[in-house]
């Protein structure tokens, strides 16, 4: 089961990559067949099983797109990282 929720500001995503490399997994990459408003691919999460969420890939995004939220429990969830900030742990 996945322990994480990956939610993508997808417009502000520029495919700048950072992220992509930056995942420890290597579960981050751009999505080819599709373009955002801006006219880039924007990147998306293809093994959320395999997230840890670690957040670095929130942390590391210029532009604050991804938020990550930790599963803790059935029905309890904890905010790791918001838009890059460092919201709780
Ligand atoms: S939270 Fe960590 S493991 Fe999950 S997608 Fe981001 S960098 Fe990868
Ligand atoms: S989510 Fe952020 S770091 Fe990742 S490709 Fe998009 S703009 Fe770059």
């Amino acid at each position: 089961m996945a322990k994480s929720i990956l939610t993508f500001d997808d417009g502000a995503c520029k495919g700048c990559l950072l992220c992509v490399d930056a995942c420890p997994p290597k579960i981050l990459e751009l999505e080819m067949t599709r373009v955002n408003s801006k006219g880039y691919n924007p990147v998306f999460c293809n093994n959320i099983d395999k997230c840890t969420a670690c957040a670095i890939c929130a942390r590391i995004c210029p532009d604050s797109v991804i938020k990550v939220e930790r599963i803790e429990s059935e029905g309890s969830m904890t905010k790791v990282e918001q838009n890059g900030n460092g919201v709780g742990v």
